[in-house]
């Protein structure tokens, strides 16, 4: 009987067991096992991944995440609200302005993502795009750090401007980066547009100064001229940058028609803190803002705006010639709220 007994147990247990390994084993109900080589895109097989991955439902966008903080039972919905913009890239100080105001119309019951959407709306203002003379010699003064995208952006806009009819010339004053210069002739090449060099260690204000001229001798209708962007702190880079608008102005009458700095919007906040020191030198008029496409939240075109005072004017969202967009403040108040 004994015996009897421990057999049952033994067999009850032995059961168990390989119930227990045998459920491991087998896939959950509605999930695939992971076959070798396939569904990733870490495999580097972008079709397959394109083709048999599931669509990303896309969270929601900043609107719907401010009703939920007011919605629910959050202790601070303003410290809340305040954490979401910084979240997005609007920055310290223009998300406190943000909150501030919003705080101050805001009646119970009222949706705060609208009074959001209506201050991301008018510190944005309406769209500007750059703005050059329809007779003459137009010129455009490029600033901004090296790396944040000015020789690409130049052989964007060169590019652009060539596909509208217009004669480009483009200036190399950055004589120091002899890389530089060779990515801009390539860059000029394929824009159609002539390109002043000198020699490398060439005094800046003397290459704007004779392509002035030679744009003027070629009956070029825009002339874009490119400067250094050696690190801003170093006082000499930005009194370089001045004497080469003192020099157009010299050389055109005029102040340059434009002053583009070129902002890296992956850099965030300590791109401001850069963009304010070139802005204080030469007068900016507009930012191009680069690298759009990449994990930049858009919320840094909020703090230029405000900060610096200056409206974006392009984007660059790619490294391709085509890859430039003009800044279309409605499209990007809608794009950064979401629903
Ligand atoms: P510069 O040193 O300011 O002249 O910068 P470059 O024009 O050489 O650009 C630096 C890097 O940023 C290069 O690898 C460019 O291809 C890249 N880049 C420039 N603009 C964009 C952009 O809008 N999107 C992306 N993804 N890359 C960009």
């Amino acid at each position: 009987m004994e015996l009897l007994v421990a057999v049952v147990v033994g067999l009850v247990v032995v059961g168990l067991v390989l119930g227990v390994v045998l459920s491991r084993r087998r896939p959950a109900p509605g999930r695939t096992p992971p076959t070798p080589g396939r569904g990733g895109v870490a495999t580097g097989d972008r079709q397959t991944a394109a083709t048999t991955a599931p669509p990303r439902t896309p969270g929601p966008g900043l609107a719907g995440r401010i009703r939920s903080a007011f919605g629910s039972a959050v202790q601070d919905p303003w410290s809340e609200l305040e954490g979401l913009l910084i979240g997005a890239d609007v920055g310290p100080s223009t998300s406190a302005r943000i909150v501030g105001d919003v705080r101050a119309r805001y009646g119970q019951g009222e949706d705060p993502s609208a009074l959001v959407g209506e201050e991301i709306r008018s510190i944005l203002g309406a769209s500007s795009s750059l703005e050059l003379p329809t007779e003459g010699l137009g010129v455009v003064l490029v600033v901004g750090v090296n790396g944040s995208g000015k020789t690409t952006t130049i052989g964007k806009l060169a590019a652009r401007l060539s596909s509208q009819g217009k004669r480009v010339s483009i200036a190399n004053s950055d004589t120091f980066r002899a890389a530089a210069s060779e990515q801009l002739g390539v860059w000029a090449e394929r824009a159609g547009a002539h390109l002043v060099r000198q020699e490398r260690g060439a005094d800046p204000g003397a290459v704007a100064f004779d392509a002035v001229q030679a744009a003027r001798a070629r009956g070029s209708d825009v002339l874009i001229v490119d400067t250094a962007g050696r690190l801003h702190t170093k006082q000499p880079l930005m009194e370089e940058l001045k004497k080469v608008r003192r020099v157009i102005e010299k050389a055109v009458g005029r102040s340059p028609d434009e002053t583009l700095l070129v902002l890296d919007a992956t850099t965030g906040q300590n791109g401001i803190a850069q963009a304010l020191a070139f802005t204080e030198a030469v007068e900016v008029t507009g930012v191009a803002l680069t690298k759009l496409d990449g994990t930049a939240k858009g919320g840094v075109v909020l703090a230029v705006r405000d900060r610096l005072g200056v409206p974006v004017k392009v984007v660059g969202t790619g490294e391709s010639v085509g890859d430039l967009e003009p800044f279309d403040s409605e499209a990007f108040a809608a794009r950064l709220l979401g629903g």
